[in-house]
């Protein structure tokens, strides 16, 4: 909630009026006013006098600045919000990978990732055989003859034999 919105949300959960604020505050009503309506934004040390009042922390009062935040960047955070653990590590990967992709130090195809070097330090080299994927993002590894296989490509091959059945039973 970006901070005009929050000033009015806390002020009126605590049932103070504008006068009270900038009572207990020092200064003028008029300015309370503004500052919900988005028209102006207090300085450094009425905020925390503001925090003072509402016991919150800073960051709370302040909350995310609208115009600050890149609507594409907003919707890729509201979905990274929504992973589970092992999954926004995946991301976070994937974001480091690109950064270096971008800045032109690594050629994707050519040299190792930070993905695959991050992978290797976690777990000593021990990842899928098949996809490739690290022990640290497979819920489960099966290990074979020096090898591994994780539940995902266990799941796709149990899909390409049934397709093969049902192929054959058509014939
Ligand atoms: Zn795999």
């Amino acid at each position: 909630m970006s901070f005009n919105r929050q000033l009015r949300t806390l002020r009126t959960a605590k049932k103070l009026s504008q006068t009270a604020v900038a009572e207990a505050i020092g200064v003028a009503r008029v300015e309370i006013s503004r500052w919900e309506q988005g028209k102006t934004y207090p300085t450094e040390e009425k905020i925390e006098k503001l925090c003072e009042i509402f016991s919150v922390p800073r960051e709370f009062l302040i909350g995310e600045q609208p115009e600050a935040i890149d609507p594409r960047e907003r919707s890729i955070f509201d979905k990274v919000h929504q992973l589970n653990s092992k999954n926004k590590q995946r991301v976070d990967y994937y974001l480091s990978d690109l950064l270096v992709v971008q800045k032109g130090e690594q050629k994707l195809e050519t040299q190792e990732l930070p993905i695959r070097a991050e992978a290797r330090k976690l777990n000593g080299g021990i990842r899928c055989n098949f996809c490739g994927k690290p022990q640290s993002l497979c819920d489960h590894l099966i290990a074979g003859n020096n090898s591994y296989i994780c539940d995902e490509c266990v799941k796709l091959c149990t899909e390409v034999l049934q397709d093969e059945r049902y192929k054959k039973d058509e014939e």
